[in-house]
């Protein structure tokens, strides 16, 4: 097995591949209005669909859920099953970066800790063409909470994200490509370390066990470690952030 096949095998069984809860998604989902049994929703970078399934249970119109590791895919196929939900949700294999559906398609798109991945700027001005007018996006994306922060923290983050920002200027990011900033709030600590790092670090031994504690795959458990350990010290700087916003009517900017 590859590393990438090791990350994966390490994340595919975890109830979530970031940090979130089912919570903070149902508090995103208030700030949007006129969904309805017709609606047409995408989930971007759904990973195994813990915030899938909580759309679903949310919301009445129909979903696709989208990653690129069918792994993941898998798994929340079992979930649609399992709650009788494959009328309404469907999953597809494919990348965020290329997605071939047609101009004003969807009602709202959602991406929960997967935005990053495309870049928050190239991601927000993509997937304008596939929302209609009128129509939201919801994202979470790290964020600087203060102006200045520690310089050990500011290193690491820009280092493995260069996009972080402080929260004003995602908003104006937000802006300036074309959506109305509907709301944001900041993820708690509880979605970082009760729902997201703690279960790694339980998981992290035995997994490490099962695979004869390979040189590789020593490294990717430390890296995960060092990014608790940065979580856990400077906190007060950081977090995920949810944005919500409206694609504005006016598409000649
Ligand atoms: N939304 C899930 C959650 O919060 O639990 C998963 C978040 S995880 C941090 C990011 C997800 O994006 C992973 O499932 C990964 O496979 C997916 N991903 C990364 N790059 C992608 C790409 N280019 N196209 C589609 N999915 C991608």
């Amino acid at each position: 097995m590859d590393l990438l096949d090791l990350m994966i095998d390490f994340h595919k069984d975890a109830l979530r591949q970031g940090p979130g809860s089912d919570q903070e998604t149902k508090r995103a989902l208030m700030f949007i209005d006129n969904l309805s049994d017709n609606s047409k929703i995408i989930d971007i970078g759904c990973g195994t669909g813990a915030q899938t399934m909580t759309l679903a249970e949310n919301t009445s119109g129909k979903i696709v859920a989208i990653d690129m590791l069918p792994v993941f895919l898998e798994k929340l196929n079992e979930k649609i099953l399992d709650k009788k939900l494959e009328n309404r949700v469907t999953t597809e294999c494919r990348s965020m970066l290329e997605l071939p559906y047609p101009d004003n398609a969807f009602d709202l798109i959602w991406a929960e800790g997967s935005i990053y991945n495309i870049g928050f700027i190239k991601g927000l001005q993509d997937w304008k063409r596939i929302l209609k007018a009128g129509g939201y996006i919801a994202v979470s994306e790290i964020s600087w909470l203060t102006d200045t922060r520690p310089q050990e923290v500011e290193k690491y983050w820009t280092q493995n994200y260069a996009e972080i920002d402080t929260i004003s200027n995602k908003i104006a990011v937000i802006e300036a490509n074309g959506y109305t900033p509907v709301a944001h709030f900041v993820l708690p600590e509880s979605c970082w370390i009760e729902n997201y790092y703690q279960p790694i670090l339980d998981r992290s031994e035995d997994f490490l066990k099962k695979y004869d504690y390979a040189e590789d795959l020593k490294q990717f458990i430390e890296a995960g470690r060092i990014e608790a350990d940065i979580y856990k010290r400077f906190k007060e700087y950081y977090s995920y952030v949810f944005y919500i916003a409206k694609k504005k009517y006016d598409h000649n900017i």
